[in-house]
């Protein structure tokens, strides 16, 4: 389990998910507001879930480009199935805010939320959901129609390698 520690940094991705873009004249520029940026964000609150013994998933909630919510999956040390990481992260979102919609807001999140999370961001009406690994036994996408409404912007696979990598240690 130690051996998740001393881990490269992720791969950083380009384009609208990358960090690094160089512009006219040169000068490499670094967008501390990419996708790329926030999802490690969330991959910390999903080692901090793996070094309690909760499965590793995290996950931030962000509008106007700043984290206003976040929170990694506690349903042992809750002993709350409710417990997963998006729903503390926009409890604590709206909670921050003292409102119930977190519209224009993006949640970013280490694992493909299933269908109970999912059910959660349709009723908190956020714009945008970007995950890591994908869930293909208990993620949302395999469910008809969707779960969340057709607007919401679905962007998969930011750091889905270390996201993935960081479950399948913990359930080695
Ligand atoms: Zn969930």
């Amino acid at each position: 389990m130690t051996s998740l520690l001393p881990k490269k940094p992720p791969t950083i991705a380009r384009g609208r998910s990358g960090a690094i873009s160089q512009n006219t004249v040169g000068i490499v520029e670094f967008d501390i507001y990419s996708d790329a940026h926030f999802m490690r964000k969330a991959y910390s609150l999903a080692l901090q879930a793996y070094h309690e013994g909760e499965v590793p998933v995290g996950a931030v909630v962000v509008g106007h480009n700043r984290i206003i919510g976040s929170g990694y999956n506690q349903v042992e040390r809750l002993a709350d199935i409710t417990a997963h990481a998006e729903i503390m992260a926009i409890t604590a979102a709206t909670q921050f805010l003292g409102a119930k919609y977190l519209v224009d807001c993006t949640l970013y999140v280490t694992l493909e939320p299933c269908a109970m999370c999912a059910g959660a961001l349709h009723w908190a009406q956020l714009g945008r959901v970007v995950f890591g690994a994908r869930d293909p036994k208990k993620g949302f996408l395999r469910y008809q129609p969707p779960v969340l409404l057709s607007k919401v912007e679905i962007v998969p696979g930011i750091m889905e390698t270390e996201c993935a990598t960081l479950l399948r240690e913990f359930f080695l």
